[in-house]
């Protein structure tokens, strides 16, 4: 979805994505309980959220602060899953869809790689320009998705999150 932008040689460098300490826990991907009941029935193990919907568990060693891969990472491949399987999270990261001070926000993670210079504004053009309604189609389906606001992330677009959700089934509502 971001190969615009940037593309999978930039990736496969950085992997910090699918990579996690215990404090990013929470940045682990947002499963629906649709496909987490899809990837359990093929004896992934999952971790339900307390906001609703799921997400992979991770296995960190006892006892020290390494990160942990995601199940699906392959260390020479990069992930391992099919477009279909993937979710959707992952096809949309470094964008991430959060809750500020009672509005939506859609953020750029800002200690991408990749984004460097030009390509973080060029990242957020094809948010707001083009991706916007398949953002907000996403979590109006699973508001359970949403994050909390993290001061990682650079706020490329907001809106109000009821009217957001309308602009989901109707059009963007054309806030900033
Ligand atoms: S942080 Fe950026 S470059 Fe690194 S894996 Fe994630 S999207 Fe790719
Ligand atoms: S599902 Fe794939 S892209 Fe998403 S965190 Fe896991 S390895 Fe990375």
């Amino acid at each position: 979805m971001l190969k615009k932008v940037f593309g999978p040689s930039d990736c496969a460098k950085c992997r910090l994505c699918c990579n996690f300490q215990r404090e990013s826990v929470w940045e682990t991907p947002f499963l629906t309980d649709e496909q987490a009941a899809r990837f359990e029935a093929n004896g992934v193990e999952i971790v339900r959220r307390e906001r609703g919907g799921a997400s992979f568990a991770l296995r960190f060693a006892d006892g020290c602060d390494e990160p942990a891969n995601c199940p699906f990472l392959d260390p020479a491949r990069g992930c391992s899953l099919s477009d279909d399987l993937k979710p959707f999270e992952c096809k949309v990261w470094p964008l991430r869809t959060m809750e500020k001070d009672g509005r939506l926000v859609i953020g750029r993670y800002r200690n991408c790689p990749a984004l460097a210079g030009e390509k973080g504004a060029a990242l957020d053009r094809l948010a707001t320009e083009e991706l916007l309604p398949t953002l907000l189609a996403f979590v109006a389906e699973n508001p359970e998705s949403i994050r909390p606001f993290s001061p990682l992330y650079d706020v490329c677009w907001e809106g109000d999150l009821s009217a957001s959700f309308n602009a989901a089934t109707n059009k963007n509502d054309g806030s900033r």
